[in-house]
């Protein structure tokens, strides 16, 4: 059975310049949370055109070209988008706590040619660049400040403003504008190319259903802007709607830090994750501050338990659950009522296609288990420069399979089960088993690897757990755990670490094939694992 939005919109196919900037609402604030510093659609206007030219005359900029930034979320971030955009450029957003190989990586990856960097980065950036040859005189740096002859990018900025680049409805619809990074459904992180059109596409299709967000709502961004969903609540829905977000650094989640923001700039509207809803409950801080402003709160990238919920509407407000994946330039569902169950994700957003499908890829009907999968415009171009993984999750006939399994009342609501695909979330930041297994594979104690993700309750998170067996000779020991635990830690950004422990197994099950079958162990952890 196919499922089809109830309501169809006229999307008008333009570029993300286009659309996002000069349809703006002139309202449309950023206010940096720590140093109260505000960027408004003005000068945001002006200074990514002024950017844009500055790039082209100073830095050689091309169209095409592809700009990195690296930082966590802070006011100036927006015009650094908007003016790689104007140039007719692609951005890459990367995650501010990426170890120096995933920022190479990445820039390799991405073929990023210039890299805008917020100054505690700068190191990081430098040893990444040196690493995939980008010349120094084309880093930059968020602030002000010169920093070992690394110039300010505000040195880039020209005093003539370009015309930002136009895109014909052919083009918005083939050219990348974003390139954000996703394990996908398997293996390691991939570029997803989501489009002018796609980008335009989803505003529309959730700005229709946003009438409550106006000039007087006031968010807070805590997630970190290197995330497509951030972008999309952050930036995209806040100059569509003329709203403010108070901007708030990503580094480590501090909850004083949150809840006073809240209480000072009277925050409105929070999109965030499990985890952040969970201490907010249960951290007595919360208690110490004024969050009486909140009207709106969005949860998403992780499931949301029906007990969280209920905890929270009964101390603050109603949660909405969203979710959503970089794919598809996040958003797919949307809830139209408030009559919809806590833990339903909603009706499909206009102008999009569902269906739920057996393991055998047979369509299946109402309250049946099955994979997701979604079609519509929002869906992304593919993964960049490789066509297996595009053709792995993307079909003939244009479904993109999630991975994730979902059922459908017979309202029409759907509800996400579980996941079929080997990603872990763990407080929302995606964590590649792969990655991790090639990691553990090269310690020299270890035979073989598999790594599963555990829920533990109490921080509302999955957590990366590993099931080792260990070569012959080598003993079994607590030490050893934590040895091998340090030697992950000391490659992976802390979110990436074996939160969820290790376990020894005398043999990784997998199929006549090779392929580790997590579903045994996935049961197997359940019988074994303190957090069950
Ligand atoms: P990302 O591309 O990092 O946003 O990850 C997308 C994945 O996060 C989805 O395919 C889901 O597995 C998971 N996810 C996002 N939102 C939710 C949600 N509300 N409930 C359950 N899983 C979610």
């Amino acid at each position: 059975m196919i499922f089809k939005s109830t309501t169809n919109i006229d999307i008008p196919v333009k570029g993300v310049y286009q659309a996002l900037i000069n349809e703006a609402n002139e309202d449309a604030t950023f206010i940096d949370g720590i140093t109260g510093e505000k960027l408004t659609l003005d000068k945001l206007s002006s200074d990514s055109k002024k950017l844009a030219a500055g790039l082209i005359d100073k830095a050689g900029f091309n169209r095409g070209d592809v700009l990195a930034i690296f930082s966590p979320n802070q006011v100036d971030y927006p015009t650094v988008i908007f003016g790689t955009i104007a140039a007719g450029g692609i951005v890459t957003f990367v995650d501010s706590k990426y170890t120096v190989d995933e920022v190479a990586y990445q820039l390799k990856d991405s073929g990023a040619k210039y890299i805008v960097v917020f100054p505690s980065l700068l190191s990081k950036a430098i040893e990444a660049a040196d690493a995939v040859n980008i010349p120094r005189s084309n880093i930059f740096l968020f602030g002000n400040e010169e920093i070992d002859e690394i110039k300010p990018y505000s040195f880039l900025k020209s005093e003539r403003e370009v015309n930002p680049i136009e895109y014909s409805p052919e083009d918005a619809k083939s050219t990348t504008a974003y390139l954000s990074y996703s394990s996908g459904t398997t293996g390691k992180n991939k570029g997803v190319e989501t489009t002018h059109s796609n980008i335009v596409t989803n505003l529309a299709q959730i700005g229709c259903n946003n009438d409550d967000v106006n000039s007087s709502t006031i968010f807070i961004g805590v997630l970190p802007l290197h995330h497509v969903y951030s972008i999309i609540t952050l930036i995209h829905l806040t100059l569509l709607k003329g709203a403010s977000v108070v901007l708030i650094p990503n580094f480590e989640f501090d909850l004083p830090t949150f809840c006073k923001t809240i209480q000072d700039y009277k925050v409105n509207v929070i999109h965030f994750i499990p985890s952040i809803a969970m201490s907010l409950v249960k951290d007595p801080i919360s208690r110490k501050y004024d969050l009486s402003s909140l009207r709106s709160c969005i949860s998403s990238a992780a499931p949301l338990s029906k007990e969280l919920a209920d905890s929270f509407a009964r101390m603050f407000v109603p949660i909405r659950q969203s979710y959503g994946a970089t794919e598809y330039s996040f958003t797919h569902f949307v809830k139209y009522s408030e009559n919809i169950p806590i833990e339903s994700i909603g009706k499909p957003i206009p102008n999009v296609e569902c269906k739920i499908i057996s393991e055998k890829g047979k369509e299946l009907g109402y309250n049946q288990e099955g994979e997701l999968c979604v079609r519509g415009p929002n869906v992304m171009k593919g993964y960049l420069n490789n066509k297996e993984a595009t053709d792995a999750c993307i079909d003939n006939e244009g479904w993109f399979h999630t991975g994730d399994i979902a059922k459908v009342d017979e309202f029409g609501n759907f509800y996400i089960v579980d996941r079929s695909k080997e990603l872990i979330k763990y407080q929302g930041h995606q964590v590649s088993p792969t990655e991790l297994e090639s990691i553990l594979n090269s310690h020299q104690s270890i035979d073989d690897a598999a790594v599963i993700g555990v829920y533990a309750e109490q921080e509302a998170t999955e957590c990366p757990a590993a099931y080792i067996s260990l070569k012959q000779n080598v003993l079994e020991s607590d030490q050893l755990k934590q040895e091998i635990k340090r030697y992950v830690e000391k490659r992976v950004p802390p979110y990436k670490r074996l939160s969820g422990g290790i376990l020894f197994i005398d043999k990784i099950p997998k199929s006549s094939s090779g392929k580790i079958l997590k579903k045994v162990l996935r049961n197997r952890i359940k019988k074994e694992h303190p957090y069950y």
